[in-house]
């Protein structure tokens, strides 16, 4: 391991994303890189609104196993997602729904950082109007059209300051050792 890896509890709040809108024809690729970076980047798990994708389970299951991640990191598919969104603040987590029609984000993740935990909320095409109005954050990375994968990736790096970068994963059965060229992994146990 590297001497700088930090673990999963360093990161807090827990934070865990909701996909909305993924269509398994269109989106496999989107919603495979709103996983791979959830996951990388120190979220604890992920949901998937109103779909049931499989083969998308499948594919970053795999990621899991390998990489590290398949001991906690959670996937549930199909799931309400209003109903989510209605427990989780009932629970007392907070709700943020990444738009950007939303506010900098800059002004606002240090509220954010104060919460119990977070459901970053990311969409695909038109996000329904309901989401603006149950979160509690509306938060822009920027109020110019990018996409869900860069949008959680910077505001997982805000809420964090960085530290995800040196996440270390226990359960991991590959390590890349970095270097100035080529590519250097390690195969554990
Ligand atoms: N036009 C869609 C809408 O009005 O909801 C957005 C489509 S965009 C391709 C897909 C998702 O990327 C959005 O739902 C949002 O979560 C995220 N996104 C794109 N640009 C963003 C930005 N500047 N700030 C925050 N999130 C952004």
């Amino acid at each position: 391991m590297q001497s700088t890896c930090i673990n999963l509890d360093e990161l807090q709040p827990p934070v865990y994303v909701l996909r909305l809108g993924h269509r398994p024809k269109r989106d496999k690729r989107v919603t495979t890189h709103v996983l791979l970076v959830a996951r990388a980047f120190g979220a604890r798990g992920a949901y998937i609104a109103e779909v049931v994708d499989e083969e998308l389970a499948a594919r970053f299951r795999k990621v899991l196993e390998r990489w590290g991640g398949a001991s906690y990191f959670q996937l549930e598919m199909g799931v309400d997602p209003v109903k989510l969104v209605k427990k989780w603040r009932g629970e007392g987590g907070c709700v943020v729904h990444l738009t950007m029609y939303g506010l900098p984000v800059d002004e606002v993740v240090d509220r954010i950082r104060s919460c119990s935990k977070v459901l970053v909320i990311v969409g695909a095409e038109k996000v329904p109007r309901i989401f603006y109005e149950i979160s509690d954050f509306n938060v822009a990375i920027g109020n110019q059209p990018h996409s869900e994968v860069s949008a959680l990736a910077i505001f997982l790096d805000r809420l964090w300051q960085g530290r995800e970068l040196r996440l270390c994963f226990p359960d991991a059965k590959l390590l890349i050792e970095p270097s100035e060229r080529g590519k250097k992994v390690i195969k554990l146990g």
